[in-house]
């Protein structure tokens, strides 16, 4: 099963009939299996407290990764830091503490690294590009949204204003879904082009 796959399955929504039921079970397992395949890669995935515990690996410490971020470099991201973990014997020993989005942007809290070692370089980096990524499905961002602040695909941002109108028209207020938009997104000013596709390791200044 892919990422992609996996993601999709945390979304998936169940009928209440017996179907509903036996496909709750079947993606229970699938979800399972993903995760052990996963820890057994990278056993720093293991959730904080978990270890030593009745751990069924329900879940890792990626899924605090919004969705978007995860499809878009979760993968790559995970695999990079990986690789400068065991160039520093830390694989054994990291831990994230949190991830989570702030100011638009990812977030991705550890317990520490030792002073040899690059991770931070490469969290900065990934940091750097959510700025640029939908945080709803991983494209391109080209919006990003006035207050609080998130990355948007055009699409996303559709999404977004469709269900807020219905939201607006339920309340019997009528509203004009263009005038919400400008309302609430201002156009991403993209510093580069390249900014989507992680270059060779090496921190963008
Ligand atoms: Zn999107």
């Amino acid at each position: 099963m892919t990422t992609e796959e996996y993601l999709d399955i945390l979304d998936r929504r169940y009928g209440k009939g017996p179907l509903g039921i036996v496909r709750r079970m079947v993606d229970s397992v699938r979800i399972r299996l993903f995760n052990r395949k996963l820890i057994g890669r990278y056993p720093w995935l293991i959730p904080l407290g978990s270890e030593g515990k009745r751990y069924f690996y329900g879940w890792t410490s990626l899924d605090m990764m919004p969705s978007g971020w995860r499809r878009a470099f979760g993968d790559a991201m995970v695999e990079e830091i990986h690789q400068d973990l065991l160039r520093c014997h830390f694989e054994k020993d990291y831990r994230i503490i949190e991830i989570k989005e702030k100011y638009g942007g990812l977030r991705w809290c550890d317990g520490g690294t030792p002073l040899e070692s690059r991770v931070h370089d490469i969290i900065g980096k990934y940091e750097d590009i959510s700025f640029d990524t939908c945080i709803i499905c991983g494209d391109r961002a080209e919006l990003v949204s006035k207050g609080y602040i998130l990355p948007y695909c055009i699409f996303c941002a559709i999404g977004e204003i469709r269900r807020q109108s219905l939201y607006f028209k339920g309340m019997g207020k009528s509203v004009e879904p263009l005038d919400i938009f400008y309302d609430r997104y201002a156009r991403i000013e993209h510093l580069s082009t390249d900014t989507q596709v992680p270059d060779d390791g090496e921190k963008k200044e």
